[in-house]
């Protein structure tokens, strides 16, 4: 007797495990982006004013989007790689969760249909 399959949330686990591990493994999480600068400073008689490779800098931007408004904030060096890492983080979740959206999908609208691991 051929019974139909039902929607495994057991499957979708098993099916998004590694995904899982994987954020799990994960520490910082930032969105947004990283933009080193330089500057002029305004001065007239600066080097900066007539010199490219005299700017001021180079200063680290991290701009993101907070409360559906672009936000920007000066940070150091050290808080730019620290930013880089979360940043890269922030995007491979994006991809995982992708997939597990895509697990989801063809679980509920298909159980059982890929093979069990
Ligand atoms: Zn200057």
């Amino acid at each position: 007797m051929k019974r139909a399959k039902r929607p495994s949330r057991t499957r979708v686990r098993e099916h998004t495990r590694e995904l899982r591990r994987a954020i799990n493994l994960m520490d910082f999480v930032a969105s947004g982006t990283i933009h080193k600068r330089t500057k002029v400073c305004g001065r007239q008689n600066c080097r900066c004013a007539t010199d490219p490779g005299a700017r001021h800098g180079p200063y680290y931007e991290w701009s993101r989007r907070q409360d559906g408004r672009l936000v920007h904030s000066i940070i150091t060096p050290a808080q730019a790689e620290l930013f880089n890492h979360a940043i890269q983080n922030y995007r491979e979740i994006q991809r995982l969760l992708g997939r597990w959206e895509r697990e989801t999908a063809k679980e509920v609208l298909n159980p059982g249909s890929q093979k069990d691991t």
